[in-house]
């Protein structure tokens, strides 16, 4: 027999499939990992493919060294994965695989625990001295009980009792297997009984399918979500549950604890490794058949799916920026064909793109547009922060934020602010008259760089001169201005001296549980205030929240992105969301610099569909995605003349593909990236936009003309989230 097998290294000289025989008594599988020899070295593997015979030299075959472990940790449906990412997104094998498996294991680093446990020996007669006090005490307790788990047994009476009675055969000790779970703090749930709107989606929803379910914050998809899991379950078949990043809160996993029990696998980067191997290891031998967690349970190893869900499905960090580069919805439509089972994207702001596929019928739309509980979504107000500066206030807060915190604190109830911060760098704007710098070329905004002190489009490389005064009002009050939470949090305490005021973001939120004791403490005050960034804007369902603030609107609407618009509605949605989701009527108060941009009207009035329809017609004008494709090459290295000479190579091939592909490219250039270094790495980039009907086959010859790079230093990314 002989075996196909990927040697788990990075080289791209590795990357292919290389064959081994076996040795009579080996008992190898496909899907199981190997170890195999490989030149002078004994290297990793994984088998792909068992075959009779085999076309090279027979006698220049080496022979496969051992096996792993004695099971395919690699189940069939993950090969075809393989197969469809390695052509889909041009990564190396090895790089597929390994989202495959834990880290951990792949590692070697986790082992299975055992848990130690202690019972009466039934064939010994027991005959201790009167001395021996407390070895009398343990048989006395283990008389009484099948058996006593060790450390429980040693914490009360210290290890060497324990001993004597072992090297006396008066007791034995055996050991078991056990899970470690990662910890949840069970709160209670509310029983409900689905609403006509829930039911009608819930019955919807069926067969080899994708369905956008679009449904406004508080719409109840959550219990659709859950029914549906339910009904899967049902008929012997397996979930999997996907949340972004972002909303991980334990609120979630609470919910489905409760619902399914130990039936719930978690996966999500703040466990554990022994915690997230453990769980792999349920899902992997069908004990638990829910998987729920971030990006990366997509690859959860579960068989016989029955349904894919993916919540707050426009979130950014459904794609994978770093290496392996992926985009979770393609894995998910590839998951759910294989299976034949429906994919369900929720969300009370779809992406343009999801929506648009929806409007051309390639997903089937659902919606959901009002509250479950019957309640209003909460009233936006619009305030004018240039209105407020002539007023005389050039402060972070407007008066009618400060009137309505005021109130909140009376009526001892909850506010939270939202400070909207992404990223470092930030846009320049007029205080005087929301004047904002853009790229003459691109009509996107500039972003202020620090480091050499200039203005920059992330899409074409243009460089500006810093501002000193407005071009359109003259005033000099114009800079790069971002509040930090800090900042706001020092403001609002000297406004409410006496109000608890908690503050979440990166900087308190870096230990483990962090986020769940800022959230305890919130719950538990009367009045109180949070403050925080993107983290408070997802999942929390707190009924005494009335009011929130959004400091700032602003910021992600002038980010250099041709997404910034879209975003903006989005975070605004959801943050909004929070307010008034018990008893009390919920009100929203956002400050801008310009408040009759059109995103603010549409977001007002909850108007996503009007939204689209606006936002729609100007990326089709702009041609920018989803009616293009955005092509960046990037080159990064220690030495700026190896980047710079990479690409000048490649540049060279590239640019010929103007000449065959002519106006179907529609933009094409290399450059600086816009941060020059990062991680003490130099970084060029060729940026291509290109229209869709040829977009595949010229992204598949970029593709072709940048491979061959050994060092790993080339990156290709398609429409990427950021450009920094
Ligand atoms: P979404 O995820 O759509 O924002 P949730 O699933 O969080 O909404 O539901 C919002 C609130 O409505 C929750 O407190 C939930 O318990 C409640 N809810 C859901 N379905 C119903 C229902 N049929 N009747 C009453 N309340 C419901
Ligand atoms: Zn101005
Ligand atoms: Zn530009």
């Amino acid at each position: 027999m002989y075996a196909d097998v990927i040697i788990d290294q990075d080289a791209k000289a590795l990357d292919k499939v290389f064959v081994y025989s076996i040795a009579d008594g080996l008992d190898v599988k496909v899907g199981m990992r190997v170890i195999v020899p490989f030149g002078a070295r004994h290297l990793q593997g994984f088998v792909v493919g068992l075959k009779d015979d085999c076309d090279y030299d027979k006698s220049r075959i080496k022979q496969i060294s051992s096996v792993v472990e004695d099971f395919s940790a690699i189940k069939p449906e993950m090969l075809e994965l393989m197969k469809f990412m390695a052509k889909k997104n041009h990564l190396s094998l090895a790089s597929i695989l390994r989202l495959f498996i834990p880290t951990e294991m792949r590692e070697g680093k986790v082992k299975e625990l055992f848990k130690t446990f202690y019972s009466i020996a039934p064939e010994k007669e027991i005959f201790l001295p009167k001395s021996a006090k407390k070895q009398q005490e343990i048989v006395d307790l283990l008389s009484q009980m099948p058996r006593v788990e060790g450390s429980k047994l040693n914490e009360k009476f210290g290890y060497s009792s324990i001993k004597s009675l072992l090297d006396k055969g008066y007791i034995k000790k055996e050991l078991e297997k056990f899970s470690r779970r990662p910890e949840i703090d069970m709160g209670e749930t509310a029983k409900v009984t689905l609403n006509q709107m829930q039911k009608n989606a819930i019955e919807a929803i069926k067969g080899n399918a994708t369905y956008l379910l679009h449904g406004v914050t508080g719409s109840g998809k959550t219990e659709v979500y859950m029914h549906l899991i339910d009904d899967v379950l049902k008929e012997g078949k397996s979930a999997i549950m996907l949340v972004p990043e972002i909303s991980l809160t334990p609120q979630i996993f609470n919910h489905f604890k409760l619902r399914f029990g130990e039936r719930v696998a978690i996966l999500h980067s703040g466990l554990s490794a022994g915690e997230r191997f453990d769980e792999w290891k349920r899902l992997f031998s069908g004990e638990a058949q829910i998987a729920i967690g971030a990006r990366s349970a997509i690859f959860a190893p579960l068989e016989n799916l029955g349904i894919i869900i993916i919540d707050e499905e426009h979130e950014q960090s459904y794609i994978s920026e770093a290496n392996p580069r992926f985009s979770t919805h393609d894995v998910a439509d590839f998951r759910a064909r294989y299976n034949n089972c429906p994919l369900v994207l929720g969300s009370a702001t779809p992406s343009v793109e999801s929506y648009e596929k929806a409007k051309r019928s390639e997903y089937n739309l659902i919606e959901m547009p009002t509250r479950a509980n019957g309640k209003e979504l909460p009233t936006i107000q619009i305030v004018d922060m240039i209105g407020q500066i002539r007023q005389g206030n050039s402060g972070i807060f407007s008066n009618e934020l400060i009137a309505a915190l005021a109130n909140v604190v009376n009526d001892k109830k909850q506010a939270m602010l939202f400070i909207n911060r992404r990223g470092y760098s930030s846009f320049m704007r007029c205080r005087e008259c929301g004047y904002i710098a853009k790229c003459t070329d691109c009509d996107v905004s500039l972003v202020y760089h620090r480091e050499d002190n200039r203005l920059k489009c992330h899409y074409c490389g243009k460089q500006f001169k810093v501002l000193d005064v407005c071009p359109k009002c003259g005033s000099e009050n114009i800079k790069q201005g971002a509040v930090g939470t800090e900042k706001v949090v020092g403001e609002l305490q000297k406004l409410f001296p006496d109000v608890k005021i908690l503050r979440m973001d990166n900087d308190t939120t870096g230990t483990k549980n962090a986020h769940q004791k800022i959230l305890n403490e919130f719950k538990n005050s009367l009045p109180s205030i949070l403050v925080g960034t993107q983290m408070i804007a997802k999942g929390h369902d707190f009924e005494n929240v009335v009011l929130v603030g959004i400091v700032d609107a602003d910021q992600s609407l002038f980010h250099a992105d041709y997404r910034s618009t879209e975003r903006t509605f989005q975070l605004i949605t959801q943050v909004s969301g929070r307010a008034g989701r018990g008893g009390s009527e919920g009100k929203v108060i956002l400050q801008t610099y310009a408040p009759r941009h059109y995103v603010y009207k549409f977001v007002a009035n909850y108007d996503y569909k009007g939204f689209f329809r606006k936002e729609e017609n100007i990326r089709q004008t702009a041609e920018f995605p989803p009616f293009s494709r955005i092509i960046r090459v990037l080159f990064s290295n220690r030495d700026e003349k190896t980047a710079l000479d990479e690409l000048k190579v490649r540049y060279n091939k590239i640019v010929k593909l103007k000449e065959a592909y002519g106006s179907e490219i529609i933009y094409l250039d290399a450059m600086k990236s816009p941060i020059k270094k990062i991680q003490d790495k130099y970084r060029y980039q060729i940026m291509l936009r290109v229209k869709l009907e040829k977009a595949d086959q010229i992204e598949n010859e970029v593709f072709e003309l940048v491979k061959n790079n050994t060092k790993n230093n080339v990156f290709i990314e398609i429409n990427p989230q950021s450009l920094s």
